[in-house]
């Protein structure tokens, strides 16, 4: 089969590998039609993690069952299906307390599993014609409809980045009521200002310096702050500032206090750009976060950090170790989460969201591409867009697309 293969920095190529086959009697094969790539897929791409050449990637999929073991009994050849990033077994001490982004027993090397993810496993990516998934009954969410359908590039985000994004939300507590800021807007970034305004949030602001991106922002009802335009968290306090009937319902010694935000979301992570000069942060985000929050307020860091990047500005860096503002974050008493999503908890009901019309994730989605295009949807992606004239928010690779145009 085909499949989108790793070949060092910077490159990808779509290449014939061995197809995939039944292992084991609880395994299913899935004939792909959808494969998202991922802002952490780019990690990869820029030989920012220990991935080595070789690898498939492809960590969101969906897809149709073709095969199933002999001990699978709750999904069939022919049953549409979207797969949780996270490999999990289901039966582990963490599994069975939903944390299956750290299964016990699918990885020897860490707690938690992945589909062509460095570190995560032996298991190749779906960015292919076909995927192995291992104990089917328990990683696949079966769907409604027919492939190609209007929900399919909704679907798909319930592989990682509609319940990551979620799952940022909840962990930095975001209730009816709530201001919040968004650090990026990415995908993760602006389903995460998403799943924040579905749950009732107040006002979300969303910080990045793509217009593109902000935009999207800004469709969907959120505030959009370009950080290139001056100190976000100065713009934030300002706008907040503005706000006539929130100041004057204030009580004396409220306004300073509460001129920022109760929940925030590093949507970014160890590759974050610094405020100026166009070089990297580490902990810009985290910085402008513990500046931006109230006290008593909420951080979840989604944004991936390594304990190892052969990329870091220095030695500390290199092993992932970085210079963290816990002063500010301890001394206002601040609530921190970070660490992989555990996508399971959250893609049946968003799954029933979408089909209730009450989510529509698909608007991020910026291109569908034939499997063939992978390598120029990279580097478009990891570009995200400049230079381009072209909005590159979220890329998806067709297979059946390839197939057609053979046919044709
Ligand atoms: P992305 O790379 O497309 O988006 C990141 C955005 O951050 C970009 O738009 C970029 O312009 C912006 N940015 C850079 N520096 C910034 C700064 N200082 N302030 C504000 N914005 C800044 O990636 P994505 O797909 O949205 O993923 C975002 C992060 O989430 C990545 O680190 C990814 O690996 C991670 N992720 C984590 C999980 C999880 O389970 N924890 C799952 C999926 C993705
Ligand atoms: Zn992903």
């Amino acid at each position: 089969m085909k499949a989108v293969v790793y070949k060092g920095k910077n490159k990808v190529a779509v290449e014939e590998v061995p197809d995939p086959k039944i292992e084991g009697p609880t395994d299913a094969l899935i004939k792909v039609t959808t494969a998202a790539i991922c802002g952490s897929d780019l990690h990869m791409y820029e030989d920012r993690s220990s991935a080595s050449p070789g690898c498939v990637f492809g960590h969101e999929n969906q897809g149709v069952v073709e095969e199933v073991g002999e001990g699978v009994t709750s999904i069939k050849k022919g049953d549409r299906v979207v797969l949780p990033f996270n490999i999990a077994c289901g039966f582990c001490f963490n599994c069975t307390r939903g944390w299956t982004s750290a299964c016990l027993t699918m990885n020897k090397k860490v707690a938690g599993a992945a589909y062509g993810y460095a570190d995560m496993g032996p298991y190749r990516g779906g960015q292919a014609e076909y995927l192995r998934v291992p104990y089917a009954d328990f990683n696949a969410l079966k769907l409604p409809g027919k492939p190609g359908d209007e929900f399919e590039d909704d679907f798909v985000l319930l592989a990682d980045i509609f319940p990551t994004a979620w799952h940022a939300a909840e962990l930095a507590n975001v209730k009816s009521g709530d201001p919040v800021a968004i650090f990026g807007a990415g995908p993760v970034g602006l389903l995460a200002a998403y799943s924040s305004l579905i749950k009732g949030a107040a006002e979300v602001y969303v910080v990045d310096k793509v217009p593109e991106r902000l935009k999207k922002a800004q469709e969907i009802g959120a505030i959009p702050i370009d950080f290139t335009k001056g100190d976000p968290v100065k713009q934030i306090k300002e706008h907040r500032q503005s706000e006539k009937n929130l100041q004057q319902s204030f009580r004396p010694g409220e306004a300073e206090k509460l001129s920022g935000v109760m929940c925030a979301v590093d949507a970014v992570g160890f590759q974050a750009h610094a405020a100026e000069g166009g070089k990297e942060d580490p902990m810009q985000t985290v910085k402008w976060a513990s500046q931006i929050l109230n006290p008593t307020g909420s951080l979840m860091m989604i944004g991936v950090y390594f304990p190892a990047d052969p990329g870091g500005q220095d030695e500390a860096q290199k092993k992932g170790l970085y210079e963290f503002p816990l002063g500010e974050l301890w001394s206002k008493g601040i609530s921190m989460a970070q660490g992989q999503a555990p996508v399971k908890k959250y893609n049946v009901y968003l799954r029933d969201l979408i089909l209730a019309g009450k989510a529509k994730p698909s608007f991020i989605v910026s291109q569908r591409l034939p499997l063939a295009k992978a390598p120029e949807a990279y580097e478009n992606f990891d570009k995200r867009g400049s230079g381009t004239g072209q909005d590159w928010t979220k890329v998806l690779l067709k297979p059946e697309l390839d197939r057609s145009s053979k046919a044709a």
